[in-house]
């Protein structure tokens, strides 16, 4: 019982949500003993799901192993290859597969989505007090994610606030903490080294008007239906936040500029299309910088806000990178990267 009640201290003691995965699979490893434990989030786009490892921890391993959070989504394994977690994932439920190495396979949600499933492996089949104790734990992790979601996220989009972008961009600037799983582990990380970090500022052109003409809850419902493009348009591991008022953000990785300003063009293509109610039609301006060694966050913001500036002065709706622009004598250099900044 004690040892229970440390492990759900230690559960809820994090506010970082891979630590949270990584406790979780630590904490059912220590009660039950398997041969192994391991939490796999579903990512990906409709139709082309796939199988992220958010945490797997074998009995005698002092570690847990996950997938680097900006992995290369082609490397993951396709929802059908594993159709027991299938199983349990769309059913919601618990599953069985009995064999030499029997798995219980448990839904993972939050109270806003499906996340994915938990799986066990055994040498004999979980018996209903174990079950029962893994479902109790689940739902006191289900609850510690509302809560994150809650002072993470903002109320009106659902994206993330600002405050948790510090904390991802020295994470993206820096190397991923936990080596991906045993096998095809070298490709994922090579893959992952050709990729670069890029940040992107978006700005609703002419925003003001829009609450003029059409009342600030038309405005807000706008934001709404823009955060969701921004969802259609960027990838799952891609961060995206709503800097307050009509300024988004986007940090991501790619491999070099051009497909960088790619992503971008896609969403301002994709806005510039969409008929909003009410309102028809708006358009974004979208200014990007690559991160850079060193760099700090109000420093990277800084540049990209610069890029939006002079998309602004240039008839706005379209998408300027900041070191093009400097190279090209728009802009000046005086971005001090490495200098010790606040916002
Ligand atoms: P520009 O093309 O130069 O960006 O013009 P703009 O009118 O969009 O100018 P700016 O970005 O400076 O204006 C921001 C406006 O966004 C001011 C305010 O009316 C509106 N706004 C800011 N926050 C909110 C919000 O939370 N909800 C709504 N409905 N409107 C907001
Ligand atoms: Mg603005
Ligand atoms: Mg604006």
């Amino acid at each position: 019982m004690a040892e229970l009640v440390d492990h759900l201290a230690e559960l809820t003691g994090f506010r970082d949500r891979e630590l949270l995965d990584v406790t979780l699979v630590g904490a059912l490893r220590d009660l039950l003993r398997p041969r192994a434990v391991a939490i796999y989030r579903s990512v990906g786009e409709a139709g082309h799901e796939r199988w992220l490892t958010r945490a797997r921890l074998q009995a005698g391993e002092l570690a847990a192993r996950a997938d680097p959070g900006w992995v290369d989504l082609e490397s993951l394994p396709a929802h059908h290859e594993h159709p027991a977690r299938l199983d349990a994932f769309r059913r919601q439920t618990i599953v069985q597969l009995p064999g030499p190495v029997h798995l219980t396979l448990f839904p993972v949600a939050t109270d806003r989505e499906s996340l994915g499933v938990m799986e066990v492996e055994s040498d004999a089949p979980l018996d209903e007090r174990d079950q029962r104790l893994v479902m109790s734990i689940l739902r006191i992790y289900r609850n510690f994610q509302g809560l994150l979601d809650y002072s993470e996220r903002d109320t009106l989009t659902g994206l993330l606030n600002r405050k948790t972008f510090d904390e991802s961009f020295m994470k993206a600037v820096a190397e991923p903490m936990l080596p991906p799983p045993d096998g095809e582990g070298e490709d994922r990380r090579t893959a992952a080294q050709r990729c670069r970090y890029w940040m992107g500022v978006i700005d609703i052109d002419h925003f003001k008007r829009v609450n003029d003409t059409y009342g600030h809850l038309i405005g807000d419902e706008v934001l709404l239906l823009l955060a969701r493009l921004m969802r259609a348009s960027f990838r799952f591991d891609d961060r995206l936040y709503r800097f307050g008022g009509e300024e988004f953000v986007v940090l991501m990785r790619c491999t070099d500029a051009p497909a960088a300003a790619l992503a971008f063009e896609r969403l301002r293509f994709h806005v510039e299309r969409h008929v909003f109610p009410q309102v028809g039609h708006i358009t974004v301006s979208i200014g990007f910088t690559e991160l850079k060694r060193g760099d700090t966050p109000s420093g990277a913001f800084e540049r990209a806000d610069k890029a939006v500036y002079f998309a602004k002065g240039q008839g706005r709706n379209q998408v300027r990178h900041h070191a093009e622009l400097v190279a090209s004598g728009h802009l000046e250099d005086d971005a001090k990267v490495g200098d010790v900044e606040l916002f």
